[in-house]
C-alpha cells in the first residue's frame, strides 16, 4: 500500500501512538493498579510475551507511514523495562517522527538515566505526581513512595533538557482535591506545565464512580480564585488538554476533562499494549493482536502497514461520548496494560 494519511469512520486521522513497554509497575496507584487486584498473586506478562524493541519499532514505523507524528512511551512504568534507551534510539531514528516523549512516575529517573534517554533521542517527559504532601501522595501510590524522590526525578529530567516537562495530576474527589491549589502554586512560574486529569473509568478494577470525579470546571474555578487564569488557544487541532494561562505571565496549566467534556470527535490516538495488542480507544474491550501478525503470520512491513490501516479505517470509537452505566460496567482493558 502507498504510505499516506488514513481516516477512520468518523473522519479522524491517526496522529499519535502510545506505546506501552511493560504492564509492570513499582507503584500501586489506587486509581490504576489497586493492590487488591495487582497483589502478589497477579500474573504479569512473561517476558517472551512482550514485543521486543525491534518489533515495537516495526509497528511504530508502520504507524508513522500512516500519518503518526507523535510517539509516547508509557506503561506500566516504562523505566522498569530493561535498557529502554535502546528503544528510544530506534524510535527517534524513524523518519517523520516529530515528537518522542515518555510518561513516567519518575521514581527511577536518575540523573544518569535522564541523560542517557536524552542522548538516545527522547525529547521530553511527563511526570505523574498527584500531591505535594507525603501523606496524600503515599496514600495514592500505596507503596510509601515520597514526593521528594519524584521531584528529584523531575529535576534530573529538567537538567538533562527533557523539557518542557508536563506534570500529570489525577484528581480524585475527597482524596487529593485539597492539593489542587498547592500544586498550582508550586509549579507556577517554573516552566513546567501542570495538567489536571479527571479520574477516569479505565479498566474495571479501580472501583470508579462518577461521584469520585471532580469536574474540570471546578478545578479551573479553584485555581482561578487564587491564581487568576484565562483560556489559551490549543497548540494544535485535537489537543486533549484545554489550556489555561496565568494572567500574571506565570505560565500555563492544562485540564483534561475526559469524563465531563469528552473529546472523542478529535481523537487521533492509537495505543499499543506491551504484548502487541492495538487498541483504538482507551476504553476498548478488545485489542487487535499485532504480535500474531508479526511473529506467526510474518507479515512484511508493507503488509503490516496495510493491516493497521484496515483496522483504523474501521474504527468508530467514541466511548466517552456515549458513556452510560452499561458501558462503565463492560470488561474494559486496564490502564497499566494499555498505557495511559
Ligand atoms: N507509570 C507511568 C506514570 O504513572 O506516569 C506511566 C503509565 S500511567 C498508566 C499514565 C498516566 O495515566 C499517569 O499520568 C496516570 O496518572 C494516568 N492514569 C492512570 N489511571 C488513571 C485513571 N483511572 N484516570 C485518569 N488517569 C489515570
Ligand atoms: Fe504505576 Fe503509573 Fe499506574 Fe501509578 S499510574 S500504578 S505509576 S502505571
Ligand atoms: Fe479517544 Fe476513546 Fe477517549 Fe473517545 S473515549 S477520546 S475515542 S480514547
Amino acid at each position: 500500500m502507498k504510505a499516506g494519511k488514513i481516516q477512520d469512520q468518523l473522519g479522524r486521522p491517526v496522529r499519535d501512538l502510545r506505546i506501552s513497554v511493560t504492564d509492570r509497575c513499582n507503584f500501586r496507584c489506587v486509581y490504576c493498579m489497586p493492590r487488591q487486584q495487582f497483589g502478589a498473586g497477579h500474573a504479569f506478562l512473561p517476558r517472551r510475551d512482550l514485543l521486543s524493541y525491534e518489533e515495537i519499532t516495526r509497528v511504530a514505523r508502520a504507524f508513522v507511514g500512516l500519518g503518526v507524528k507523535k510517539l509516547r512511551i508509557t506503561g506500566g512504568e516504562p523505566l522498569i523495562r530493561h535498557e529502554l534507551h535502546h528503544l528510544v534510539y530506534e524510535l527517534a531514528a524513524i523518519p517523520g517522527v516529530e515528537d518522542l516523549s515518555m510518561t513516567t512516575n519518575a521514581s527511577r529517573l536518575t540523573r544518569e538515566m535522564a541523560h542517557t534517554l536524552k542522548d538516545a533521542g527522547l525529547k521530553r517527559v511527563t511526570v505523574s505526581l498527584d500531591a505535594l504532601d507525603d501523606r496524600t501522595f503515599m496514600a495514592i501510590n500505596d507503596v510509601d513512595f515520597p514526593v521528594g524522590k519524584v521531584l528529584a526525578g523531575l529535576e534530573n529530567a529538567e537538567a538533562a533538557g527533557l523539557a518542557p516537562i508536563k506534570v500529570n495530576m489525577v484528581v480524585k474527589r475527597g482524596v487529593n482535591e485539597h492539593s489542587i491549589v498547592p500544586m498550582a502554586r508550586f509549579f507556577h512560574g517554573t516552566g513546567h506545565i501542570l495538567r489536571f486529569i479527571e479520574f477516569m473509568d479505565v479498566g474495571h478494577s479501580n472501583g470508579w464512580r462518577l461521584d469520585d470525579v471532580l469536574p474540570a470546571t471546578q478545578v479551573v474555578e479553584q485555581i482561578n480564585s487564587e491564581l487568576p487564569i484565562e483560556p489559551a488557544d490549543p497548540n494544535y487541532r485535537g489537543e486533549v488538554a484545554r489550556r489555561w494561562r496565568y494572567r500574571d505571565g506565570g505560565g500555563e496549566i492544562g485540564v483534561i476533562s475526559s469524563v465531563t467534556q469528552p473529546f472523542c470527535r478529535e481523537c487521533a490516538r492509537a495505543r499499543l499494549s506491551a504484548k502487541g495488542d492495538l487498541y483504538t480507544c482507551l476504553f476498548a474491550t478488545d485489542g487487535h493482536d499485532l504480535r500474531h501478525q508479526i511473529r506467526d503470520r510474518r507479515l512484511s512491513d508493507a503488509e503490516l502497514q496495510d493491516h493497521i490501516a484496515s483496522i483504523w479505517r474501521r474504527r468508530a470509537d467514541r466511548y466517552s461520548q456515549i458513556r452510560t452505566e452499561h458501558t462503565v460496567n463492560l470488561p474494559k482493558i486496564e490502564m497499566s496494560y494499555i498505557g495511559g
